[in-house]
């Protein structure tokens, strides 16, 4: 029944011949069986030698537990040792173990952090993070707490870390076990992303020279607003604006002089604009401003208003002061138009009206 019957008869064979000696060994068994066999030679009380002893014992199930208990805590050890997050048990302020990762994070040996406090890797050290941690979860009696702070690595670097906490109870003692993630890269690129698409919607929307909105956006804007003083019965006035001989003045000082004056009036409109006001650039030279809840006269007197101040701004363009005025026509809902092409072309005409009358000049449509 033996796995070896050779070399079992060869060993017994062997300690019969050299009688003195003790043996102890484990002898596997073709069913699988582990027995394991004490032999000592048995000397009487006057010297003789009477034989030999065997002691036979089965340890299979003894064997099997060894092994199973010996795999399983390599097998967690090594979990836990290799893991990607970083494990740590906290005893009051102390880490009293943590696995590689978790000084990494920090930029310290497992070693070096062991010498730590606990509050010594968060950058806010008044606040107790670990501590609150412990507490919260023992209140709340949930399976652990999860938690964000900012990480003080080593080397001085601030780290985003990400965790959660459990209380559990450790070689008899209360403990705080954390596993921590390091997301300063996660946090770092969905603030990027966020950004970029704060920019992206920007770009989209606004004018590059005179940063007021473009066309695209007073399109999508301005049919909401007219659905929403439909449902008010609240008016809204338009306003569109035309810079006067605006063809001499890149005629006489350039392009780029043209540029600037575009611009001044950019600057201008914001400077006077409220907060649901909406101005965008609607062609070259042309401005169109959309003031929802607005009545016609306000409206004139707004334009009336940027008009004048446009007339009496000079715009600086190296060393020429450039003297330039706009004219404007105002359109407003319902009177002169329900949506949004009856309004804009109602404005455009009271415009071409204020050009005819001299430039530099307001009227309001009659349509
Ligand atoms: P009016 O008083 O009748 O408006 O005369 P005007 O010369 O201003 O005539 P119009 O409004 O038709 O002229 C538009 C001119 O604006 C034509 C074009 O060269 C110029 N323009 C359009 N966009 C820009 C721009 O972005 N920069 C510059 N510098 N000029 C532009
Ligand atoms: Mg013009
Ligand atoms: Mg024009």
């Amino acid at each position: 029944k033996v796995a070896n019957p050779e070399e079992f008869l060869s060993r017994v064979k062997y300690l019969y011949e050299h009688k003195s000696e003790k043996s102890f060994e484990e002898i596997p068994f073709k069913d699988g069986r582990i027995i394991d066999r004490y032999s000592a030679p048995m000397i009487g009380a006057d010297g003789r030698y009477y034989g030999r002893i065997w002691y036979l014992r089965d340890v299979t199930a003894k064997k099997r537990n060894e092994q199973m208990i010996l795999e399983s805590e390599e097998k967690f050890r090594g979990l836990v040792e290799q893991s990607l997050a970083g494990i740590a048990l906290i005893e009051g302020d102390q880490f009293s173990y943590v696995n590689r990762k978790f000084a990494d994070i920090f930029g310290y040996s497992v070693a070096e952090i062991k010498l730590l406090r606990a509050a010594d890797v968060v950058v806010d050290k008044d606040v107790p993070i670990f501590a609150e941690v412990a507490r919260r979860h023992l209140n709340d009696g949930s399976g652990g707490h999860e938690f964000t702070f900012q990480g003080l690595r080593k080397d001085g670097v601030v780290v985003d870390i990400e965790g959660r906490g459990t209380r559990i109870s450790y070689g008899g003692k209360d403990a705080l076990m954390v596993i921590i993630l390091d997301i300063t890269e996660r946090i770092r690129a969905e603030r990027a992303v966020q950004k970029l698409q704060v920019q992206l919607r920007e770009l989209a929307i606004r004018d590059p020279l005179t940063d007021l909105y473009n066309r695209r956006y007073l399109d999508e804007t301005i049919s909401r607003e007219l659905i929403r003083a439909e449902r008010d019965r609240s008016p809204l006035s338009v306003v569109m604006g035309d810079i006067d001989y605006f063809k001499s003045i890149n005629d006489s000082h350039g392009h780029l002089a043209g540029d600037e004056v575009l611009k001044a009036l950019g600057k201008l409109i914001k400077r006077h604009a409220r907060g649901s006001d909406i101005a965008c650039r609607y062609g070259g030279e042309e401005i169109l401003l959309v003031f929802p809840g607005m009545d016609k006269a306000t409206a004139l007197a707004r334009a009336e208003q940027l008009r004048l101040e446009f007339e009496n701004t000079p715009v600086r363009y190296g060393n020429s002061a450039i003297r330039t005025t706009a004219s404007f026509g105002v359109a407003s809902f319902p009177e002169n138009g329900r949506d949004t092409d009856q309004l804009i072309a109602a404005a455009d005409k009271a415009l071409y009206a204020a050009k005819n009358a001299g430039r530099n000049n307001v009227r309001v449509s009659s349509a």
